[in-house]
Order: structure tokens, then sequence, then C-alpha cells
């Protein structure tokens, strides 16, 4: 499991919601997480 790191849930690595920044995928639990995260991936990829 990841962790969505928007809202904290955990995310099977399935998650069709994902991001890449840098050399990481991010994964989240829904469109809205991951729009949060596009938005502002500095402040949540660390
Ligand atoms: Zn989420």
């Amino acid at each position: 499991m990841e962790k969505d790191v928007v809202c904290g849930m955990e995310v099977a690595k399935t998650s069709e919601y994902k991001s890449a920044v840098k050399d990481k995928t991010f994964f989240f639990c829904s469109t809205e997480c991951k729009a949060k995260f596009d938005a502002n991936p500095i402040k949540y990829a660390r």
C-alpha cells in the first residue's frame, strides 16, 4: 500500500490516480486528491 499524501489514506498501487514527480510516483484515493497534489506538488512531495 502507498500513502495518499494529500489526505493520508492508504491507497493501493493499482490506483488509477497517480502523479510522477522527479523519480517518485505518488498515488491518490481520488481525482480530487490528485488535482490538489498536481496544483502544488512541492507542498506534498518531500
Ligand atoms: Zn486522498
